[in-house]
């Protein structure tokens, strides 16, 4: 290692920052989150800076740098375009073995600024010894990603409980109780903003721990599910909790219309199992919802991943009834439905001030003796339909729209596999719809939009939606 990484604590400790353009004015707001005294010695300061100085935050010496600034400093920060006073402030320092930091010059340097992901009171640095800072901020930016944002919630419910716990257990309960805190559903409570509940929860596994020996790592009983929407399809799509969620389960239960790509994202370790419908059969979904019971009450961590969104066509409300009943805590991601996932892909606005008012999502597959919604309001151009699951009624859906009143000239569009590198979009009217989606042999998973935002054409050349293989996806769409 060329540094030690360490964590300064600065509170109320002077520390000096010469220069006073943008650079200092980024380094004196990190050390101004820490509570450090800070001082400004430059000639002139930048307006920002100056407001800060106005306002008491800093002390601002209106001066070119001389040693003397240094006294008392535990630390020093040279952010001046000037490389003879960088170096000398870099002299003055080490002559007096006060750590210094010029920018972006390691060799001037006795200590160096991390790429910093603050969770507080969480804290990841990342360090390329200025080696290549590019490449420490995409790390940064992968590693931010990971970490639910409120991660440093979770550590203060932690720490305010420390005490209690040690009263409570000996040293091995101990250890082994915060695991289970940490990767059970307390976490995911206070992660999910439910600071009250995890209170609850808290003191039920405390309680439980004391009366009974402790229990073997992870088979606590008290497991919990997530009910994640996996998008569209484009791993890319996924929501950063989604993602987060699918690093900790330990069981993930996937549909069909989840991508392979997806689940590339899951636990290396975790158990994948298949609960694909082909016709959303009886039997499978109460089996779903008996394994879902199951690995719960095994004390997992259960996955429920959905291809789009849960809620949309998507059955997460039956699942969240059958876990209720059961008392096993359940927390909703939401996903982007496919239908959004496809308007994207075509580049095809769902409402537009010109062309369409309102936008309903739609069945496509509905059974005999259904109550059916009134088809003359989906007629209307100016309204924008989305059928899901229509591709093998879409003869019908297309008679029944004519037969409400639709033109043949009623702009339609079908979306297949969309944000997939397998993605289709073709465009027509309702008259020739159908013949062009024999044509291109169009293939589920696809959906239907009807509507004058269907023949929406603005931006086709100029804004690509790029799909997960990199390829275009309007090059086909400038097809239809
Ligand atoms: N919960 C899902 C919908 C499940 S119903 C969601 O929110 O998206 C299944 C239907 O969704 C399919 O028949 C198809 O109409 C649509 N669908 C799902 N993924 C799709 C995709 N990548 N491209 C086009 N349509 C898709």
């Amino acid at each position: 290692m060329d540094h030690l990484p360490v964590f300064l604590r600065l509170k109320r400790q002077p520390v000096v920052v010469v220069g006073g353009g943008t650079v200092a004015a980024r380094k004196v707001s990190a050390l101004l989150k820490t509570g450090a005294q800070v001082t400004v010695i430059a000639p002139a300061v930048h307006p920002p800076l100056a407001a800060q100085a106005t306002r008491g935050a800093l002390r601002h010496i209106a001066a070119t740098f001389s040693p003397e600034h240094l006294d008392d400093a535990v630390a020093v920060i040279a952010a001046t375009d000037d490389a003879a006073v960088n170096v000398a402030v870099s002299d003055a320092a080490q002559a007096r073995r006060i750590p210094v930091n010029v920018v972006d010059d390691v060799s001037l340097s006795t200590f160096i600024f991390p790429a910093i992901i603050d969770r507080s009171p969480i804290l990841v640095a990342v360090s390329s010894a200025g080696h290549a800072p590019v490449l420490a901020r995409r790390i940064r930016a992968q590693i931010e990603a990971l970490l639910p944002s409120r991660l440093g919630a979770l550590a203060r419910f932690m720490g305010e409980r420390r005490r209690a716990v040690q009263r409570a257990l000996g040293a091995t309960a101990r250890r082994r109780f915060w695991e289970r805190i940490v990767s059970g559903p307390v976490a995911g409570r206070v992660l999910a903003g439910d600071e009250s509940g995890a209170a609850h929860a808290f003191g039920r596994e405390l309680l439980t721990s004391r009366v009974t020996a402790a229990p073997a790592a992870g088979g606590s009983g008290l497991g919990e599910v997530y009910l994640i929407g996996a998008g569209p399809g484009d791993p890319d799509l996924l929501t950063l909790r989604a993602l987060q969620l699918l690093q900790q389960a330990d069981v993930i239960l996937y549909d069909r219309l989840v991508s392979p790509q997806v689940l590339e994202r899951a636990r290396r370790d975790a158990e994948l199992i298949f609960v694909g419908k082909t016709h959303g059969e009886h039997g499978q979904q109460a089996r779903i919802h008996e394994l879902l019971l199951r690995h719960a009450r095994a004390g997992k961590r259960v996955a429920r991943l959905k291809g789009g969104d849960p809620f949309v066509f998507g059955r997460g409300g039956e699942e969240l009834e059958a876990l209720a009943a059961h008392d096993i805590p359940c927390t909703v991601v939401p996903g982007i439905t496919a239908a959004l996932g496809a308007a994207a892909a075509a580049t095809l606005p769902l409402t537009h001030r010109r062309l369409a008012h309102s936008v309903t999502f739609v069945n496509g597959h509905q059974g005999e003796g259904e109550a059916l919604p009134d088809w003359r309001f989906f007629a209307d151009p100016q309204h924008t339909v989305v059928f899901y699951m229509g591709l093998t009624s879409l003869p019908e859906i297309v008679a029944r729209l004519r037969a409400a009143g639709a033109g043949r000239d009623h702009p339609a569009a079908l979306i297949a596999h969309a944000t997939l590198p397998r993605q289709q979009i073709v465009r027509g009217t309702l008259a020739d719809i159908l013949a062009r989606a024999r044509t291109r042999q169009l293939a589920p998973p696809a959906l239907l939009i009807v509507g004058n935002v269907a023949a929406f054409a603005a931006m086709a050349d100029a804004c690509g939606f790029t799909t997960a293989a990199g390829t275009p996806a309007l090059a086909v769409g400038a097809l239809a």
